[in-house]
């Protein structure tokens, strides 16, 4: 059977497309499944760095594509889990060094060894999107709450409609912070659906844990009880095919006063 190649794009930077495939990945791999993850960024690379794998990295994206080495000799394997590898991007200047068809022949031949292979996509439309979408069948756009990023989702998604290769696609609304968005000073999560009418994948809530899980080179997966760690652990679960509800952050938890008057106002019990 043949594996499923999903491309993590977002159209703007910084909004979490790497830190999004690298805690998706190892998520999907802790649940049992077979997970290759590529860095395209070209010049930029950093989910290595996200994994804690920069100095294991002999070989890259470009070392393969110029034949310098085999593809399986590229893939460096996770600390931690031994189903999930990482195939990393180079650090040449040279962004025209992978072109579309060869980054397809490179997920078609991972696809036949991995039940997933997730790429991360760098910033903008260019060639290097062009490049990350093209092995795809199936894309997750990440976006933030903000009115540019979903702008830069909302074109993405119509530039990845054009590709009929790519069947499925899916939203994650990262940086979330309920309390912005209960009190109207933050898009919500159905006026980002509204806008995008894509089906929604996960929502991943604003959390200081991952930037202490970038500094140590550990996904946030990987940490006890963080909640984006268990955001992003959902996500995997539904992509496995698990029915998971995804919380309700718009609705304000009830006020002291609520509660109060839910108490007195309670039938009496008998
Ligand atoms: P991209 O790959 O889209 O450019 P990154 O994954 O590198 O984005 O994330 C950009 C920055 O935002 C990083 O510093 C990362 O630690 C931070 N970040 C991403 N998601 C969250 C989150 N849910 N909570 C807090 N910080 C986050
Ligand atoms: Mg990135």
């Amino acid at each position: 059977m043949s594996g499923r190649v999903i491309v993590i794009t977002s159209g703007k930077g910084g909004v979490g497309k790497t830190t999004s495939t690298a805690n998706i990945g190892t998520a999907l791999a802790k649940n049992g499944a077979r997970v290759v993850m590529i860095d395209t960024d070209i010049g930029l690379r950093n989910l290595d760095l996200l994994m804690g794998l920069e100095n294991r990295i002999v070989y890259t994206l470009v070392d393969v594509i110029e034949e310098k080495c085999k593809l399986n000799q590229a893939l460096v394997k996770d600390k931690k889990i031994p189903t999930l590898s990482l195939l990393a991007a180079a650090q040449t200047r040279d962004k025209t060094a992978v072109n579309a068809e060869q980054m397809k022949e490179i997920c078609d031949k991972l696809k036949e060894e991995f039940d997933f292979v997730l790429v991360d996509c760098p910033a903008g439309i260019e060639q290097g999107f062009q490049n990350a979408i093209a092995g795809a069948n199936e894309a997750i756009i990440i976006t933030t709450p903000e009115m540019a990023a979903v702008r830069d989702a909302d074109r993405i998604i119509g530039l990845l409609e054009v590709k009929e290769e790519i069947l499925s696609y899916k939203l994650v609304l990262n940086r979330v912070r309920p309390r912005m968005i209960q009190s109207n000073d933050m898009l919500g999560v159905t006026d980002v659906q509204d806008i995008l009418s894509v089906k929604l994948l996960g929502v991943i809530p604003e959390d200081e844990n991952i930037i202490v899980s970038t500094n140590k080179g550990e996904p946030v997966v990987n940490m006890e009880n963080t909640k984006a760690g268990e955001a992003y652990n959902n996500i995997a679960r539904r992509l496995l095919g698990e029915e998971v509800e995804i919380p309700d952050f718009e609705t304000p938890p009830p006020t002291f006063v609520d509660r109060l008057k839910n108490l007195f106002l309670a039938p009496a019990k008998v």
